[in-house]
């Protein structure tokens, strides 16, 4: 027997209808490269949204396009969030930071109609667009008087554009399975992969990030994701925080610049921030030399790779900033863990708070998780046995789009295995060892290259570092640390070595230290340990 409840599709457009509706004055705040702090209301935004859907109608563009961004975030960007996906469309937002081959795959692969773009962004689409045969146009996020000059061809002016659209556009209603929008990954090795989400697992995530127990967001909060819009809809802020009401608060160009940021925060108030901690390290830098504070932050979201100990234990007492330490994927849309309090943990102190505070966290629901071993057999939560992590839920990737054969990353029982390493305890609360990829083999036994870089960031002398396993006669592999300073070298090597002690069991310890000006990253500002491995290939222990 079926409930008697009405069928109401779960799509993107309710969101902007009911912000509109019930929050439509609340502000959005922007840094652009025509702005220098553009603000308007919700209800402008969404009323600049229907504008945009109806000049894709106007563009041509197919009923299912894929219309690409090479943005910033921004109050532009965010008006095509909406405008793109309500009119049915899939809104591919591309990583600029990528190569240029990457690009163009991408680009080609998804075959995108349309590409809106941030001038700062022209060179970098002047070197794809040749290969890109495929798309019909571009169209700069800029005002008339700030166009690009370029060579591009087919070269539009969105303010231009949107200035003979008119508000008026009744978004349709339709299958809430129809895709959204599309995020490649960065795909380390071989091509990146699209993940290609739809309305209704973009609406049930956005619920599921709202959550008390999540990021917590209400009409009180005022947001500022430094996460990119380019990075898994910049993970999710830029719906929920519609949904919720909060103010917006776009970083634009200006995401890695501390002082900017502390300004933004400062001036609009901001409640909660959302990035990877290689924005934050700057960041509190920048707090310790100029001694200025950040007042009104109460928390800021922390993922996309381990948030350091040190880091937690920072914004905790010097600036009373909750981190709420999250672990997602592309593929998870991202959000599928994260570290809040329950009964029995709030109860934690010391040794046992820090060991407990770097988890990741435990899962939305929605979410369902298991650590598997090398057979596929289930591994207890215990909080010691580790193993291979799966995922499946409401907004996990089913596929990827348009390869010529099913993933592999996914096994019969529907199963996706994220690639990561982790355990489990008694509660729920995962613990990310490493990426499957980055794990240490030592003798036949693992070790944690991130509980590693957990130990050596709380030394005041390391700025950031790494733990990568290189080669080892003996021990097929040991852990190396690599470290970004600024004090001087002598005697730092003992020092840190030494720092170790009593922190990790003695054969963890790793068997030397190497100083670098500065680690790589990759596209979304994570240590990128494949291209570190690569820069070290010749190195070799010492007395080997
Ligand atoms: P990519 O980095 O390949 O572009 P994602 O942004 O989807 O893609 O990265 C997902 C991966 O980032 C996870 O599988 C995990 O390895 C890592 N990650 C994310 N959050 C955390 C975290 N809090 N701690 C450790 N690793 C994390």
């Amino acid at each position: 027997m079926h409930g008697l409840m009405m069928d109401t599709p779960l799509l993107i457009k309710n969101i902007a209808q009911h912000a509109e509706r019930n929050h439509g004055f609340r502000e959005i705040v922007s840094i652009t490269s025509d702005h220098e702090r553009h603000r308007y209301t919700v209800a402008e935004s969404c009323a600049r949204a229907r504008r945009v859907s109806n000049l894709l109608n106007r563009l041509g563009c197919s009923p299912d396009a894929r219309v690409a961004t090479l943005a910033w975030n921004d109050f532009r960007h965010l008006e095509l969030y909406y405008g793109v996906s309500c009119s049915g469309r899939v809104l591919h937002t591309i990583n600029p930071r990528l190569f240029a081959e990457q690009l163009v795959y991408i680009i080609n692969h998804a075959a995108d109609e349309w590409v809106f773009f941030d001038p700062a962004f022209t060179s970098v689409l002047e070197e794809v667009a040749e290969k890109c045969p495929l798309v019909k146009g571009y169209i700069a996020l800029t005002s008339a008087a700030h166009m690009p000059q370029t060579t591009l061809p087919n070269l539009h002016c969105y303010e231009t554009l949107l200035e003979s659209e008119s508000d008026a556009y009744v978004w349709p209603d339709f299958d809430e399975r129809t895709a959204s929008s599309l995020c490649y990954t960065s795909g380390t090795t071989g091509n990146p992969k699209g993940v290609l989400y739809n309305h209704r697992s973009t609406v049930l995530h956005c619920y599921g990030l709202a959550l008390p127990d999540a990021a917590s967001l209400s009409a009180m909060d005022a947001i500022l994701p430094v996460v990119p819009m380019f990075h898994v809809n910049a993970w999710g802020y830029p719906y929920a925080g519609m949904m919720v009401g909060a103010k917006l608060i776009f970083p634009g160009h200006k995401l890695a610049d501390p002082e900017t940021l502390v300004d933004l925060i400062n001036e609009e108030g901001a409640t909660l921030a959302g990035g990877v901690p290689t924005v934050w390290l700057p960041l509190l830098e920048y707090l310790r030399k100029s001694g200025r504070t950040i007042a009104s932050l109460d928390r800021t979201v922390i993922g996309g790779s381990a948030c350091p100990l040190a880091m937690i234990e920072e914004f905790r007492d010097q600036h009373q900033v909750t981190v709420l330490h999250g672990w997602g994927m592309t593929e998870m849309s991202p959000l599928g863990v994260v570290n809040r309090v329950n009964s029995k943990t709030s109860e934690l102190s010391g040794a046992a708070l820090q060991a407990h505070i770097v988890k990741q966290g435990r899962p939305l629901p929605g979410v369902d998780l298991k650590i598997v071993d090398e057979n596929n057999a289930e591994l207890p939560w215990d909080g010691v046995s580790f193993g291979a992590l799966k995922v499946r839920g409401l907004w996990i990737c089913s596929d990827y789009y348009g390869l010529d054969h099913p993933s592999d990353a996914h096994d019969a029982d529907g199963w996706f295995d994220t690639g990561d390493v982790a355990m489990i305890d008694a509660q729920g609360y995962v613990k990310i060892t490493d990426r499957t990829k980055d794990v240490i083999k030592s003798g036949g036994e693992w070790i944690s290259s991130i509980d590693l870089e957990n130990v050596a960031m709380s030394h005041p002398a390391v700025r950031e570092c790494a733990v990568v396993g290189m080669h080892h006669p003996k021990w097929q592999e040991r852990p190396l640390l690599v470290v970004v300073t600024d004090a001087p070298h002598d005697g730092l090597r003992e020092q840190l070595l030494a720092f170790f002690d009593g922190q990790v069991a003695k054969w963890w310890i790793p068997d030397d230290v190497i100083y670098v000006e500065q680690l790589p990253h990759t596209a979304t500002g994570k240590i990128s340990k494949l291209e570190l491995r690569g820069q070290l290939s010749a190195y070799q222990f010492p007395g080997t």
